[in-house]
């Protein structure tokens, strides 16, 4: 998809913020720096719309973005800050599966992992909750151009088996850099959008 239009429509906590349209909805989320609103700006050929998210103080909000007046992305607040306290955590975690559990337009979530590491116990608990609710995921395993091509496949390999991937699921190597995945992270998002 050619983007020429994106703006931020709402920054919600609550359902009842949640902007009332049927677009359909695609979910963002990661831990903090794993290059989330890197992948959000590349997408949309900005250099900063999506800001920084999760930052610590940053008040927890789902960011929706509206995207050529034919999706939402929902930026999800990034987790795996250690300094949030247990009280913003369980409160970040509401906030989440009651969006992921309860809102009808939702189509797949992008689940952010970074392809250097092996996925955190986060990232994993992330994914297993959205298998639980049967939500399809494109996992995108962002800064591919810090690892040798050479060793793509290995921690390509590792993620999944951490991850249990399920093979139904989409995975994207991607790099903001380089903007390697720009195209299949889109074929993906256009194919969920259609089901
Ligand atoms: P967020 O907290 O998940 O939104 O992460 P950001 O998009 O702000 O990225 C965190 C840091 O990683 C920044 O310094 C980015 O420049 C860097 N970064 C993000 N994506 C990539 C990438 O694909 N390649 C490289 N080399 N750096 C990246």
């Amino acid at each position: 998809m050619k983007v020429h239009n994106a703006e931020i429509v709402i920054s919600a906590v609550s359902p009842k913020q949640y902007p009332e349209t049927e677009l359909p909805e695609i979910a963002l989320a990661g831990r903090s720096n794993v290059g989330k609103s890197s992948f959000i700006n590349t997408l949309i050929d900005r250099k900063n719309l999506a800001r920084t998210s999760g930052k610590p103080g940053k008040t927890q909000t789902l960011n929706f973005y509206l995207i050529e007046n034919a999706l939402h992305f929902v930026d999800v607040p990034g987790y795996g800050y250690a300094k949030v306290s247990k009280t913003e955590r369980a409160k970040w975690g509401e906030m989440i599966e009651t969006y992921i559990t309860t809102r009808k337009q939702l189509r797949a979530v992008v689940s952010l992992v970074d392809l250097r590491h092996d996925p955190s116990k986060e990232d994993i608990q992330m994914y297993e909750f959205l298998k639980y609710y049967n939500i399809p995921v494109i996992v995108v395993a962002t800064k591919a151009d810090k690892i040798p091509r050479g060793k793509w496949n290995k921690h390509t390999s590792a993620i999944k088996k951490k991850l249990d991937f399920d093979p139904n699921d989409t995975f994207v190597l991607f790099s903001s850099e380089t903007k390697k995945g720009k195209e299949e992270a889109w074929q993906a998002i256009e194919a969920a959008i259609k089901k």
